[in-house]
């Protein structure tokens, strides 16, 4: 109380000379305050909420697609320096490259300024590499490849950019066909020059052409090709939201239009051998942002053929 008081005499004493000193009087002119000033006593500390941590649901796994929550309180959110989308509820999508790794950041920043990190530790894999004793056969070239392709590559590219606001990230998903799983994820052709073909970037399903495709999460059709892509054939993308999108490639036929919303499990196409194909299939791509992500991860085992 007495200290207090003091603390008060002194603000008053400090007060009274500041107010005072007219500008430009020179300060040795005055007499040397009297008044003792007594420290302020330290200001009481704000109680120290503990910082929350991040949690995630997926595989840690170059391929894989992780659905984190976000510490209480998280204003931003980063990964590898850039920023994510959070939802209101605080869960956020990122995912693995098939070529990422060793390690991840995943920064949250928190109202009051504090930084939440934490380094993710991705398990690399052991991709189906084939090592062929042949050389790479190079298709014929068609005389409107150069001329269409880069046409066709930012059609792909402008539907990626779209952010129809889709919720299907937070659905478990599901294969858009059934059946035997011809080409896995990631495997690679390595030719007996040495050279390494591009490697798989989804997933093939054989199935006969005419078989239904489903949605395999809710979304907002983003692309569906009125004519056959040169490699992809007739293609349908469907934006899941938050950065998230499946491309289903080489249909026969697709029967939703772009800006449609389409529910889980829905038909939006029948499979077919439209582009470059060997046979009838549907394949399937899912990327998150500019990484390409192994469907197997996500849907799960193919369930048995019924
Ligand atoms: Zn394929």
């Amino acid at each position: 109380m007495k200290r207090a008081r003091r603390w008060v005499l002194g603000l008053a004493a400090l007060t009274s000379l500041g107010s005072c000193v007219e500008p430009g009087s020179p300060p040795a002119a005055r007499p040397a305050p009297v008044t003792v000033v007594t420290p302020p006593p330290p200001a009481p500390r704000m109680p120290t909420v503990p910082l929350g941590d991040f949690s995630f649901k997926g595989s840690m796994i170059q391929g894989g697609l992780l659905i984190g929550t976000a510490p209480a309180g998280a204003q931003q959110v980063s990964f590898n320096g850039d920023q994510v989308p959070v939802a209101p509820d605080g869960r956020f999508v990122i995912a693995f490259d098939r070529d990422a790794g060793p390690v991840a950041t995943v920064a949250a920043t928190l109202a009051d300024g504090r930084l939440v990190s934490r380094t993710l530790t991705i398990n690399p894999r052991a991709w189906d590499i084939s090592r062929l004793s042949t050389l790479p056969k190079y298709p014929v070239p068609m005389p409107q490849f150069e001329k269409l392709r880069p046409v066709e590559i930012a059609q792909i590219n402008a539907a990626r950019r779209q952010d129809t606001g889709a919720a299907g990230w937070r659905q478990p998903f599901m294969w858009p066909a059934t059946g035997r799983i011809s080409t896995l994820f990631g495997s690679q052709r390595i030719y007996r020059n040495g050279e390494a073909g591009s490697y798989h970037s989804g997933t093939d399903v054989a199935v006969p052409a005419g078989t239904p495709v489903l949605a395999p999460a809710d979304g907002v059709v983003i692309l569906a090709s009125d004519h056959p892509f040169l490699l992809e054939g007739n293609l349908l993308m469907i934006d899941h939201g938050m950065g998230l999108n499946s491309a289903l490639m080489h249909l026969s036929r697709i029967v939703v239009t772009p800006g449609q919303a389409v529910k889980r499990g829905q038909i939006v196409a029948f499979s077919g051998a439209t582009g470059r194909v060997t046979g009838a299939h549907l394949h399937w791509s899912l990327r998150w942002r500019n990484a390409k992500i192994d469907p197997l991860l996500v849907a799960g085992p193919m369930p048995a053929v019924k």
